[in-house]
């Protein structure tokens, strides 16, 4: 054992460095000692091919578990409600939208929300319906019940109610109202389902899903932009008691929330050009994922459905649910920025 331990050093460490520590510490002044202090760390980086492919399996292996080395640090997440979770499906159900007059009516007794932006809420709702991207009528109630302008940034006032994507700063946006609500429908959300969405973003998705279930889970990469957005939960949770139930994460999605899964439906906010092989086993069989799948220009929101076959094996089905109509998403990304897609090598002529 400990010949094999001498064997590695005397291969790991160049003969050069040897004698540098070696002189280092005859000297034995400060500087003396810094030199082999350097060299030493350097000599750690001194590895074999095969060691470094070895580190690298290691990392594969701990992905494939649906670990990563920064959650095995401890990437902080903070915001778990716990289990005194305010019931917002309960409220959705309790709301008459029958008439534009009885929704005002009801929302002017029950609700704090600003009477300037209701009208523009109920049209929006009306032509989403028009349009099927809102079906079922839990969905159109969770989004008359969602505050819209304040998820939109002070930046972009005036815009809160317009039929657009828009900046949310840290190079992030909030996502086009009929993306959302095309999304959301597809997600076919029942109270009880526990919901991961990747990409908190400006917290608009997260807050209507907190009126369709009490079990929604949240993560975002960007540590600015998740504390920006965890703070105005806070702020808001007052008004609108549903956003303090809903359990926010500050880490990398593509590894999911293991802790807490399986999960009944994900929704991804941050294009991929494949479904994270992590977040394809945190869902539960007979779940929903939605995700915008496509190169890094160009993606198509697919609904993908997993069923377990009897002997254990995995079934997906797929359905782009625009048909053929493609959209743009952030891109997925990892701790230090980089996509998660494989990048699309440009010809030359
Ligand atoms: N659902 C958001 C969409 C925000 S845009 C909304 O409606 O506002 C997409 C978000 O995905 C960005 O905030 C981006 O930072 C985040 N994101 C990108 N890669 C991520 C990752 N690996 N884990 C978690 N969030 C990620």
């Amino acid at each position: 054992m400990s010949c094999s331990v001498f064997n590695f050093l005397k291969k790991s460490i160049p003969a050069s460095h040897v004698f540098a520590v070696f002189s280092g510490l005859m000297t034995g002044t400060a500087f003396g000692l810094f030199i082999p202090l350097m060299v030493l760390s350097n000599s750690e980086k001194v590895v074999s091919y095969e060691e470094v492919a070895a580190v690298s399996m290691v990392e594969d292996a701990l992905r494939l578990a649906g670990r990563s080395n920064s959650e095995e640090e401890g990437i902080s997440y903070i915001t778990l409600p716990g289990v005194q979770k305010y019931d917002g499906p309960r409220l959705a159900q309790s709301m008459p939208i029958e008439t534009k007059e009885t929704w005002l009516s009801w929302m002017g007794k029950n609700r704090g929300d600003d009477p300037a932006f209701l009208e523009q809420r109920w049209t929006w709702a009306q032509n989403l319906v028009k349009t099927s991207e809102l079906k079922h009528p839990a969905d159109v109630r969770a989004f008359l019940l969602t505050p819209r302008e304040y998820f939109v940034r002070a930046q972009n006032k005036g815009l809160e109610y317009a039929d657009t994507w828009l900046p949310i700063g840290y190079g992030a946006t909030i996502t086009d109202p009929d993306v959302v609500s095309m999304m959301t429908t597809t997600l076919n959300v029942n109270p009880g389902d526990k919901v991961l969405e990747i990409g908190t973003g400006s917290g608009y998705q997260s807050a209507i899903l907190s009126y369709l279930t009490k079990d929604v889970y949240t993560i975002e990469i960007i540590k600015p932009l998740f504390f920006e957005t965890d703070a105005l939960y806070h702020n808001l949770e007052k008004t609108f008691p549903s956003f303090s139930a809903i359990n926010r994460k500050l880490g990398d999605g593509y590894y999911g929330w293991g802790e807490f899964a399986p999960f009944d439906k994900i929704i991804v906010t941050c294009s991929i050009d494949h479904i994270p092989p992590p977040l394809l086993r945190q869902l539960k069989a007979g779940g929903i994922m939605v995700l915008p799948l496509g190169p890094p220009n160009r993606q198509y929101i697919m609904e993908i459905v997993k069923n377990e076959a009897a002997d254990g094996s995995i079934i997906l089905s797929r359905r782009d649910v625009y048909n053929g109509q493609s959209v743009r998403f952030i891109p997925f990304r990892d701790e230090i920025g980089a996509s998660y897609s494989t990048p699309v090598i440009e010809k030359s002529e």
